[in-house]
């Protein structure tokens, strides 16, 4: 199949891709990828977006970009690309087996959470350990949970799960959280949170079948180690950008976020255009996403424009 433009990825800065470039008549096809919806899909409230003064749930918002994205035009696959070759023009893509042509992409890849890197972190995971307390805080009724990080998802992830948990633990590894200030007050003053400053999990305890049963806790600053029972364990230590499939052909920073030109979001490869999380690691808000997404879809069409395609 040969499109004018395909949008890899489908939270806000590629949905928004859509919605303009299918309104733009160049009838784009959107590869939703292993999350449709990206990261606002295993949100709960999105309080905000602007438009909604009394919050929105995130899935709903990403089901509404999706819908007015399709009544443009947009063609929406529920599939994953796994490898790209974009080295000529027409650019390929494939899904498994499947071969597309595109004479435009647009990568909104988005990024994914970050882990500790512990072994037991790996087994346990889907088993006490989680990196989404929207998807997975239902099954901690009454349990005492710890999340890490000291960002605005952990201060999130901490508040979501005291509506299920007995006891949320914040553990962080420094003295000073990096959350907004309206986000610190909320987990400051809420009575079941309780903030360990200066530690991290060095390790989890447990087995899938008993699940997580306790972690061993490492102080930052005199090295004490402790063991402290609990029932699950959330992630919130920030995220990494989806760029694998592409780093063969377009720049990325030390970090692994793809490099736009100044102001715009072309990338080093003419005709591959990149929005959203993927190259955004300072705002990354769906708002923001969503910008760049429109700013995609207008320098794609005027790239194409360009080339008379
Ligand atoms: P973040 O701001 O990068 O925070 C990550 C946190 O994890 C930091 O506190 C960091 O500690 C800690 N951390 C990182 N690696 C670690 C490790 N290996 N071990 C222990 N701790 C580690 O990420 P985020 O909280 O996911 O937020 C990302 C962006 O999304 C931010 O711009 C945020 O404002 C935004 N956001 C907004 C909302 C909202 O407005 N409702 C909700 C969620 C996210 P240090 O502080 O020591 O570096």
């Amino acid at each position: 199949m040969h499109k004018k433009v395909i949008i890899i990825g489908s939270g806000p800065a590629g949905l928004t891709a859509a919605v303009y470039t299918a309104r733009a008549n160049l009838a784009p096809l959107v590869f939703e990828g292993s999350q449709p919806g990206g990261q606002l899909s295993i949100t709960t409230d999105v309080e905000n977006y602007p438009g909604f003064p009394d919050g929105i749930m995130g899935p709903q918002l990403m089901d509404e970009f999706r819908k007015q994205a399709q009544r443009f035009g947009a063609e929406c696959h529920f599939q994953t690309v796994d490898k790209v070759n974009l080295s000529n023009r027409p650019f390929k893509l494939w899904t498994g087996n499947d071969e597309y042509f595109a004479d435009a992409i647009i990568i909104s890849t988005g990024a994914s959470a970050r882990l500790l890197g512990l072994k037991s972190e790996s087994t346990l995971m889907g088993y006490g350990v989680s990196a989404c307390a929207t998807c997975d805080g239902f099954f901690f009724k009454e349990k005492k949970v710890m999340v890490v990080g000291g960002g605005d998802s952990a201060a999130e992830e901490a508040i979501f799960l005291t509506k299920f948990a007995s006891e949320v633990w914040l553990i962080h590894r420094r003295d000073e959280l990096r959350a907004s200030k309206i986000m610190q007050k909320r987990v400051f003053d809420h009575p079941k949170i309780n903030i360990h400053w200066n530690n991290i999990i060095e390790d989890i305890h447990g087995t899938q079948e008993t699940g997580v049963t306790a972690v061993v806790l490492k102080d930052t600053i005199s090295g004490e180690k402790s063991e402290e029972s609990c029932d699950g364990v959330f992630m919130a230590i920030g995220h990494t950008p989806n760029t694998d499939l592409f780093q063969d052909y377009i720049d990325l920073d030390s970090n692994g976020y793809i490099i736009t030109k100044p102001d715009t979001t072309y990338t080093n490869v003419d005709g591959v255009f990149a929005c959203g999380d993927v190259q955004d690691h300072n705002y990354r808000q769906a708002v923001t996403a969503a910008g760049t997404g429109c700013m995609a879809a207008m320098d794609s069409e005027r790239w194409l424009e360009n080339q008379h395609i």
